[in-house]
């Protein structure tokens, strides 16, 4: 699978959106010169922007997702394809696809919730695409608006042709940039699900030996603060078919002695009033008739594992979930 929405084209600078499209517009634009700015002759024949990697941001509205044209003269010009570019010297992906997105559709990050991301590698380059859902309260038509035709005065963003908001069955019917249109049936059939992360505390705090018996309470809080960068960095690899990572919603049941320890920031924890299974199995329920998917439950407990399979979640280890986070 391929997939680079946008696979050239990024500001290089650090105030702003710079050079495009080769090391020939740095100097115009003023930028200072990353090394990652640079073409990359990729295995897959096809040549890329961003010697370290590239990312990009599918923006999802309810059925809706917002598509960039590329201005004719760039690299795949006239092609539909998402706001990204090249990562930057020691950029992570994410950062990399959110930068270039409030750069080049005007939109604030922090009305970007991102719910899921995939890789697409083609050997030594990879292109990253998350999948962000745009948060209530931000204004989906101020996202189209913010692109401004290529060459109009003040243009901040000349990359940028038109930005559209495109029913997601009407997508394959736009002329798509390749990366994206090779990318784009795998994303189509995430574009509504986000993870469901619950987690039997008393199950996974008893699977290590840490001294949790001599105090539950702090060993559930050291078990939540370690469990608070998941929903912003997000799990890897936990399901063989579907996007390369998630960033899910994570709740905690705690029961017994455990219970009454504060919520988290990203972390909702629940106190179980009785059997923490019981509740367990309600939170599962809960998740999934909000429409959470996949709705993960982190436990070892056969009976529970039981209840759960008739519910319709699956399973992860508790070994598995402290390898991830640990
Ligand atoms: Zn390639």
């Amino acid at each position: 699978m391929s997939a680079k929405p946008s696979s050239n084209g990024s500001p290089a600078g650090p105030i702003g959106p710079t050079g495009k499209d080769g090391p020939d517009r740095q100097d115009v634009q003023g930028g200072e010169r990353d090394p990652a700015d640079a073409w990359h002759s990729c295995d897959c024949g096809d040549k890329h922007w961003g010697s370290r990697g590239a990312a990009g941001t599918l923006i999802i509205r309810d059925r809706d997702v917002l598509l960039q044209l590329r201005p004719p003269g760039l690299h795949h010009g006239g092609s539909w394809g998402l706001p990204g570019g090249a990562r930057k010297t020691g950029e992570a992906p994410l950062g990399a696809a959110l930068r270039e997105c409030q750069e080049e559709t005007g939109l604030d990050p922090g009305f970007l919730e991102p719910v899921w991301w995939w890789v697409a590698s083609h050997g030594g380059w990879s292109y990253t695409t998350f999948g962000a859902q745009l948060r209530e309260g931000a204004d989906p038509a101020g996202v189209s608006r913010a692109g401004t035709p290529p060459g109009a005065a003040g243009n901040p963003n000349w990359e940028t042709a038109a930005l559209e908001w495109v029913p997601a069955d009407q997508v394959a019917d736009r002329d798509l940039h390749p990366g994206f249109a090779a990318a784009w049936p795998d994303l189509k059939r995430v574009l509504g699900q986000r993870m469901g992360l619950i987690v039997d505390t008393a199950n996974v705090m008893g699977s290590r030996p840490d001294g949790w018996w001599k105090d539950r309470a702090g060993a559930a809080v050291r078990l939540r603060n370690q469990l608070e960068p998941v929903a912003s960095s997000g799990l890897a690899n936990v399901l063989p078919d579907g996007p390369s990572g998630w960033f899910p919603e994570v709740v905690m049941v705690v029961e017994g002695r455990a219970r009454g320890i504060d919520q988290g920031e990203s972390v909702t924890v629940v106190h179980a009033p009785g059997e923490g299974d019981d509740q367990i199995v309600k939170e599962a329920r809960r998740a999934l008739e909000k429409g959470r998917s996949p709705v993960m439950v982190v436990t070892a407990d056969k009976g529970l594992i039981g209840r759960l399979g008739r519910a319709g979640t699956d399973i992860m280890r508790p070994g598995r979930l402290l390898a991830l986070i640990g």
